[in-house]
C-alpha cells in the first residue's frame, strides 16, 4: 500500500533512473505504527529471546542464500565495485544478525537479595522488555548493513520496527522485507516504509506519538532536528552521525602499512563512510614521502562500472551530492590548497559517462582554520598536513566539532596507548582502520552522536529493564 507518489530510483554509476519507488505519507507511516503494536500485543510479544534468536539466525542464512540478489542491488543503488558489496556490505548484513542472534541468548538482567527492616529479606532482580514500537532511519552510504545494524538488535530484544531506508537506495531494504517474511517474522513486526525526510515518511516516524524510541544514522544536522522532534514525546534517541576523522602518523610507524591503511581509510566506498579519513597530520621528517606514496595510491585507483572487476572506485551517491563535493574542491582552492592529485571529473566512456564520479584528491598546505578542515566533505578526499610534536599532533586531531574515529599509526607501545587516551573519539584505531567487533561500543562524541550501539549497548538502547521485588516473608 502506498499514497500514489512515487519517486525515481537513480543508478549513480550511469545516472539513469533504475525503479520507481512508491512514497509513504503520514497515514502509511500510521498504519505501520498500528500495525507494530498490534504484533507486540500478539505472538510476538511473547516470544523468548531463544525463539528470536531463531528467527534472527534465519534471516542471516537467508541473506547469506540470496547474496548474489542483495549483491546486485546494492551495486545498482549505490554503484560501489561488485568486490565491496560482495565483501563488506551484504556479508556485515547477515553478519549483524547472526551476531546479535548469540548475543540476545546470553543477555540478562541483574539480581540482587536484600536486606529488610523486619529480617526476613527480599529479592530484587530486572527483566528486560522492548521498547515497543522503533523508528529506524538509515542513510544512503551502507545501505543494507546500517539498517541492519538496528534492526537485528531492535528484533533481538523484541520490539516492532517501522523502518526508512534512505530515499537514495530503497532497494536492498525491499529485499530484506521478502526475507523477512520467508523468515517467519510474524506480520506487523517489521514495516517498511520508503520516502524522504522533512515533510514525508522521516518526518511522521519521528513526529508520531506512539513511536517509542528513534534509532537514526545520518548528518548531525539532521540529528538534531530529530531530536527536537523526539524531545515532545520524551523518546529515547540513538544517533551515529557526521565525522571529520582524523590519522595520526608518526615518524616510527610501519611507513608501507600507514600509507595503505590511509589510503583505505579516505577512498573506501569513494570516501562515503562516516569512518573516513578527511584530515592525515604526519610528523614532518616523512611528509613529502607519506604525501607521495599516498597520493600514488590514489591514482591508482580505478572509477568506472562497478560491475567491471578492474574498477576500484565507484561514484557518489547523487548529482547533488556530486555537487556539494565539488563545491568543496573549489573551496579548498579559495583556501589556499595545494591539489597533490584529482581535483576534478575523471572522463570515462560509455554508461559511466552519466555517473556521478569525481577523481579521488589529495589536499596539503591549508591552514588548520580552513572550512575543508572543519567540515565534513563525504567524498574520496583527504588533506596532508606536517606536525612535530605528539602534543601538537594531538591537538589537531581535537580540533573538530566532531568526535567519531580517529586512527593513530606508530611503532611505539607507550605513544599508541598515550594518543589513544587523549584523542577526544568514540572509536580509535591504532595501526589499523574500521577493524571492527560487532560486541564493541560504536559511536561518536560530540556533533558525532548521541550513545552507542554495538553488542550489549545496542541490547541496552533497545530494551528497557524492569525491576521486580519481592519480600520473602517467614516461610
Ligand atoms: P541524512 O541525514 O541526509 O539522511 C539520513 C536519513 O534520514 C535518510 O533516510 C533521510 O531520508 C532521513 N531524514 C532526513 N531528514 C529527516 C528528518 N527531518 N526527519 C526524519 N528523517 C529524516 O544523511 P545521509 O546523507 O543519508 O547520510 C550521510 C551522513 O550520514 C554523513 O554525515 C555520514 O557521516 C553520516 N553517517 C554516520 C554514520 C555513523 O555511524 N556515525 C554512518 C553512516 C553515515
Amino acid at each position: 500500500m502506498a499514497t500514489g507518489n512515487t519517486f525515481d530510483d537513480v543508478n549513480p554509476a550511469t545516472g539513469e533512473v533504475a525503479a520507481q519507488v512508491h512514497e509513504a505519507d503520514a497515514a502509511l507511516v500510521d498504519e505501520a505504527v498500528r500495525a507494530g503494536h498490534a504484533a507486540l500485543a500478539g505472538e510476538w510479544g511473547r516470544t523468548t529471546a531463544e525463539d528470536r534468536a531463531a528467527v534472527l539466525d534465519r534471516i542471516a542464512a537467508l541473506i547469506d542464500l540470496r547474496a548474489d540478489d542483495f549483491i546486485a542491488a546494492e551495486v545498482e543503488d549505490t554503484g560501489k565495485p561488485v568486490a565491496l558489496a560482495s565483501s563488506v556490505d551484504i556479508p556485515r548484513g547477515a553478519a549483524n544478525f547472526r551476531a546479535f542472534a548469540g548475543m540476545i541468548r546470553v543477555h540478562g538482567g541483574e539480581m540482587y537479595e536484600s536486606a529488610t527492616a523486619d529480617g526476613t529479606g527480599a529479592l530484587n532482580y530486572s527483566i528486560r522488555r522492548p521498547l515497543g514500537v522503533v523508528g529506524v532511519i538509515a542513510p544512503w552510504n551502507l545501505p543494507l548493513l546500517l539498517l541492519t545494524w538496528k534492526l537485528a538488535p531492535a528484533l533481538a530484544c523484541g520490539n516492532a520496527v517501522v523502518a526508512k531506508p534512505s530515499e537514495e537506495t530503497p532497494a536492498t531494504a525491499t529485499l530484506l522485507a521478502e526475507v523477512m517474511d520467508e523468515a517467519g517474522v510474524p506480520a506487523g513486526v517489521f514495516n517498511l516504509v520508503h520516502g524522504f525526510g522533512p515533510g514525508s515518511a522521516g518526518e511522521a516516524i519521528v513526529t508520531h506519538p506512539d513511536i517509542n524510541g528513534i534509532t537514526f544514522t545520518g548528518e548531525s544536522r539532521t540529528g538534531a532536528t530529530i531530536m527536537r522532534q523526539a524531545a515532545e514525546g520524551v523518546r529515547p534517541v540513538s544517533f551515529e552521525l557526521g565525522g571529520k576523522n582524523a590519522a595520526l602518523v608518526f615518524d616510527d610507524c610501519d611507513f608501507d602499512k600507514a600509507v595503505d591503511g590511509i589510503a583505505r581509510a579516505s577512498f573506501m566506498n569513494t570516501g562515503q563512510v562516516c569512518l573516513c579519513t578527511e584530515r592525515v597530520y604526519v610528523q614532518r621528517g616523512i611528509f613529502d614521502r607519506f604525501v607521495e606514496a599516498l597520493a600514488g595510491k590514489a591514482r591508482a585507483l580505478r572509477p568506472g562500472d562497478p560491475h567491471d572487476a578492474q574498477t576500484t572506485l565507484g561514484p557518489l551517491i547523487s548529482a547533488v551530492h556530486r555537487r556539494k563535493v565539488l563545491s568543496y574542491f573549489d573551496l579548498a582552492r579559495e583556501e589556499g590548497a595545494q591539489v597533490v592529485t584529482g581535483g576534478g571529473v575523471p572522463e570515462l566512456e560509455g554508461a559511466a559517462a552519466g555517473g556521478f564520479f569525481v577523481e579521488p584528491t589529495i589536499w596539503t598546505g591549508l591552514p588548520q582554520s580552513a572550512r575543508c578542515l572543519h567540515e565534513e566533505v563525504f567524498g574520496p578526499i583527504c588533506h596532508v598536513m606536517p606536525f612535530d610534536t605528539e602534543d601538537e599532533a594531538v591537538a589537531l586531531a581535537n580540533d573538530s566539532a566532531y568526535g567519531l574515529a580517529a586512527s593513530v599509526w606508530t611503532g611505539s607501545l607507550e605513544r599508541a596507548h598515550r594518543v589513544a587516551g587523549r584523542v577526544d573519539v568514540g572509536l580509535l584505531w591504532i595501526n589499523t582502520w574500521y577493524l571492527r567487533d560487532l560486541r564493541t561500543p560504536f559511536g561518536g562524541t560530540r556533533l558525532s552522536g548521541i550513545g552507542r550501539e554495538g553488542g550489549r549497548h545496542s541490547l541496552d538502547f533497545y530494551s528497557q529493564t524492569r525491576n521486580v521485588c519481592i519480600k520473602l516473608g517467614d516461610g
